[in-house]
């Protein structure tokens, strides 16, 4: 029987010996199957390390008891294994995925981001613009320097298919050309991407709703008397109420959003088995040509759509929120600037950038890379360095 981690993988699972293989063919590893292998090239990698140094909602160092890249990391794989044992999907490979779906993720969160994308997309005629899925995947596979024969961590096709989520049609036709039927397909095609993928898509929005509720409130810039129009969270506050009358503070908070997470894990699981036996695939194959079929029930689904239009109403959008990040995204576009016209102003730990001459995006794209891989701290230092300024305390 083929088993991962004492639970039975199911005919539509991913599974390691019908991979699609790997950029550079490798010898198979004597103990560990080819999911758990990137699983620990992940953990191991120079990118996956900084991400305990970059900001998830709140800047990383505002606070050390707030969410991280690397705790938000953590929580979407620890969802989406308590989702995928039940469904027989692969433990290994959800978890390889869920590690790494955030390394290219720019210090600032999505500010950084933005100013990043906005930076490139003045630089590119072509209007190449810089995307955190592309980018986690560019990470892994290129800009990770870590093996002798090869650029990046040359993980299982599985694995990178699923951490590039969301891609642009002009990114996916730049992928379909340098690797025919390889990750970028689906987009030109309008498949979907294993369950294995599909469920981590799903855990990363179960698992940042829940602890931005949980940072929101600790940092309180979020009421629970305001979460009260959230009603998927509300529903779990009233009846922990119920059942634990005195309950207040932060052990009201933590009992409702535990037992929103478990409502939540239980209805996907209930949601997928439905629709897996409606569609029944035979192989994982197959199961790429159905529509979604990793899902919120509907009802949950409508819930779990409002509650994130609350947080980023009330949290995201907050002016405090707001405020810094304005400031993290001129901290990015000021360093761009900076580096891609003065290169000399680079510090000597940063790569060589390439002439300026015949491809000037060619440099634009290397100090974007530098950019992305830098930690909050990193960038606020190097700021500091080159303009004098402290734009945070
Ligand atoms: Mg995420």
């Amino acid at each position: 029987m083929n088993t991962t981690h004492g639970g039975s993988l199911s005919p539509f699972a991913s599974h390691p010996d019908r991979s699609r293989g790997r950029r550079y063919t490798e010898v198979p590893s004597p103990g560990r199957n080819a999911f758990q292998r990137d699983r620990d090239r992940i953990v191991h990698s120079t990118a996956f390390r900084r991400l305990v140094y970059k900001t998830q909602v709140f800047l990383n160092h505002e606070g050390d008891l707030f969410r991280t890249r690397m705790t938000h990391s953590l929580e979407v794989a620890q969802i989406a294994r308590s989702i995928a044992r039940p469904l027989g999907l692969h433990e290994d490979l959800v978890e390889a995925i869920a590690l790494a779906h955030d390394v290219g993720h720019t210090p600032f969160g999505h500010a950084g981001q933005d100013a990043l994308n906005a930076c490139m997309l003045q630089v590119h005629p072509d209007r190449e613009g810089f995307e955190h899925n592309f980018q986690s995947l560019r990470v892994l596979d290129f800009l990770e320097v870590r093996y002798p024969q090869f650029e990046g961590l040359n993980l299982s096709f599985e694995t990178r298919e699923g951490v590039l989520k969301h891609c642009s049609q002009a990114n996916a036709r730049r992928l379909e050309a340098s690797e025919p039927g390889g990750v970028g397909q689906r987009f030109l095609a309008r498949t979907q991407p294993g369950l294995e993928a599909q469920l981590c898509n799903l855990a990363d929005e179960i698992a940042y709703n829940a602890h931005d509720i949980d940072d929101g409130v600790r940092s309180g810039l979020l009421s629970l008397e305001q979460l009260e129009e959230a009603q998927v969270f509300d529903r779990y506050r009233v009846k922990s109420l119920r059942q634990h009358p005195d309950l207040v503070g932060k052990r009201l908070l933590f009992e409702s959003i535990r037992r929103m997470l478990s409502a939540q894990i239980h209805d996907v699981i209930a949601s997928t088995r439905a629709l897996i036996e409606q569609a029944a695939p035979e192989t994982a194959d197959e199961a790429r040509q159905h529509p979604p079929l990793v899902c919120f029930s509907p009802t949950m689904a409508v819930q779990s759509a409002q509650l994130k239009h609350f947080l980023s109403r009330n949290l995201y959008r907050h002016p405090k929120v707001q405020d810094t990040t304005d400031r993290a995204r001129d901290v990015v576009a000021g360093l761009f600037e900076r580096y891609l016209t003065r290169p000399a102003d680079l510090p000597e730990s940063a790569p060589v950038l390439p002439p300026l001459d015949d491809k000037p995006t060619q440099r634009a794209r290397a100090v974007a890379d530098y950019i992305a891989g830098m930690t909050d701290r990193f960038a606020l230092r190097e700021h500091e360095r080159l303009t004098g300024q402290r734009l945070f305390d």
